[in-house]
């Protein structure tokens, strides 16, 4: 079931219902005054959400059908990688790797 919004023409009353997805009605009864309500489409968690938040689900829906691929090793900085050991007599004598 998905729920859909629906905004009374007479009064201006909005009401949810409940419908299987894709059968909703372009109009229902309006709840309050009985007169005709229509559909009305508004986009959820957009309004409210904070703009980080909804990037980060955004990304984390994307990531589903089009994660981000590593292609490519990243640029091979300056610096070696490897730690070296400091020139301790004492740690002269452990064995290295
Ligand atoms: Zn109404």
């Amino acid at each position: 079931m998905t729920t859909y919004e629906y905004r009374c023409d007479g009064d201006g009353a909005l009401q949810e219902a409940e419908f299987p997805l894709g059968s909703a009605p372009q109009a229902i009864a309006c709840g309050r005054c009985g007169g005709e309500a229509r559909r009305v489409f508004s986009a959820p968690m957009v309004g409210s959400s904070r703009r980080d938040l909804a990037a980060m689900i955004g990304r984390a829906e994307k990531s589903r059908t089009d994660p981000d691929l590593a292609t490519s090793l990243p640029p091979a900085s300056g610096r070696r990688r490897t730690p070296t050991a400091p020139l301790t007599p004492a740690l002269k004598r452990l064995p290295r790797p």
